[in-house]
């Protein structure tokens, strides 16, 4: 096992990691840039170190500061969290070049993963279902109009590079695929200069399930069940809970099973999250995560594992710690995603926090990096906590979501947490029935066009 992991990320996840450290034994080592000074993750690790200035690309981004970091603090392994560095097979490869560990699956996987087209591919060829559309990369709009005919519209053309939600525009009708197949390539270029574009079929009232995995690196893999993250803004998750409110048992279980052997087929290391578009009983995917993810602690509630030190132990060539048949489910989990924003349009709200309470009680779990007087820097993104909470089923749940946000108080800056409130009270949330494009409409019915 490791003696000291470096945690290359910031806010409520290098905390996260810290803890999970900390339970484990291992030192950690809390990187920071000049902006982040006052950070908690930096307050709560046994070591720090400043890596550069306030821009990212400049510290948290920076394969040198972070490599140097590991070298000055005889860190053996890094934890990258999600974002940042985490999904960059390159900074995988200076890892291992360095003598260090990556914690993480390796850049192979990241890579394939990286490459929307070539990890549809592979999916394909792994037995799991995928939306249906073109055969790898479309060429040109001769190609692409060819293509919509045949699969029918409407349709969605997606850079192969894509992420965050970009590099992908929607067509309509065949009238609408020039534009749309034009602005996806230049945006894949322009994002991530890569001008290569696929066609899917667009999926009108589907939910968003994605599989959580778990490989050892060595031919084993389980799964644990699905997240449904519906509840989207502008392709962002808002609310996610575990298990998916209308996902059955047998469902769950089979393509669990699909979702575990095509990773435990691939030799995959450690944590991955497979996404699925989900629409009349059917399973589609679209992506893969080769990390942990923000809403992780949803599939830890409801099956009392901690996945970041799961993560550090296959890290360290141990076995996986369950098998698939130690896994069973206890009761419903729901995350709020707290971000420093002001409604309706959620514009971002930095600034010195005035006051700040955390919920507590059965069943509530607060992961955030705030306290009082702690000044949330504008140079990164807006999440400032994630509210967690477990309930022996969904109603509970809700219930208890609903009661720890009245406890909850940040002050001094503007937040999200009424948007919960007031999304708690509306009947289709209480009863689960929404889709990837609920949020939305219900926002501009809500708030209209401010
Ligand atoms: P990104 O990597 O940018 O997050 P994804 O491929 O994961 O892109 O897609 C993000 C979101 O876009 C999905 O959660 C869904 O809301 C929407 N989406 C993607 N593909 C389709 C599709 N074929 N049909 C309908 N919606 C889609």
């Amino acid at each position: 096992m490791f003696d000291k992991i470096l945690i290359a990320n910031r806010g409520e996840i290098a905390l996260r990691v810290v803890r999970a450290c900390r339970e484990m034994g291992i030192a950690s080592v809390a990187v920071h840039s000049t902006a982040d000074a006052d950070a908690m993750h930096v307050r709560m690790a046994d070591e720090t170190i400043c890596i550069g200035p306030a821009s990212s690309t400049d510290s948290y981004l920076s394969f040198p500061a972070i490599i140097s970091a590991c070298e000055v603090t005889g860190a053996q392994a890094i934890h990258p969290g999600y974002g940042f560095l985490s999904e960059n097979a390159r900074f995988v490869q200076i890892v291992e070049d360095h003598g260090l560990t990556f914690i993480g699956p390796r850049a192979e996987h990241i890579r394939i993963m990286g490459d929307k087209i070539t990890a549809k591919d592979t999916m394909k060829e792994l037995g799991v279902p995928c939306v249906p559309g073109s055969e790898g990369g479309v060429p040109d709009l001769e190609t692409a109009r060819k293509i919509g005919e045949e699969i029918g519209y409407p349709v969605i053309i997606k850079a192969t590079a894509g992420g965050g939600g970009r590099g992908m525009k929607v067509a309509n009708s065949a009238a609408e695929m020039e534009r749309a197949f034009q602005t996806a390539r230049s945006e894949g270029k322009a994002a991530f200069g890569n001008d290569e574009v696929y066609i899917e079929k667009y999926l009108t009232t589907p939910r968003h399930i994605e599989i959580q995995v778990f490989g050892d690196g060595k031919g084993q893999a389980v799964h644990l069940g699905e997240r449904d993250c519906s509840l989207q803004r502008r392709h962002q998750k808002v609310l996610e809970e575990a298990p998916g409110p209308i996902i059955s048992e047998e469902e769950r279980a089979r393509i669990g099973k699909v979702c575990a052997d095509a990773v435990a087929k691939i030799n995959y290391a450690g944590a991955g999250t497979i996404e699925f578009l989900y629409e009349n009983g059917e399973f589609y995917f679209i992506e893969m995560n080769t990390r942990l993810q923000v809403e992780h602690p949803v599939t830890e509630a409801i099956f009392g594992v901690d996945l970041v030190r799961e993560q550090i132990r296959v890290a360290a060539g141990m076995p996986l710690s369950f098998g698939q048949d130690d896994l069973t489910i206890n009761g419903h989990a729901i995350e709020a995603r707290i971000n420093a924003e002001k409604l309706p349009n959620f514009a971002p709200s930095p600034g010195k926090i005035t006051q700040y309470h955390a919920p507590g009680g059965l069943g509530v779990r607060m992961d955030s990096a705030l306290y009082q007087g702690y000044k949330i820097p504008p140079y990164y993104d807006s999440l400032i906590g994630k509210l967690i909470v477990h309930g022996r089923d969904r109603a509970e749940a809700l219930a208890r979501l609903d009661r720890a946000l009245g406890e909850l108080i940040v002050d001094g800056v503007d937040s999200t947490i009424p948007l919960f409130r007031m999304l708690l009270e509306n009947e289709d949330v209480r009863s689960g029935d929404y889709n990837i494009h609920w949020l939305e409409h219900w926002l501009e019915a809500t708030f209209g066009d401010k």
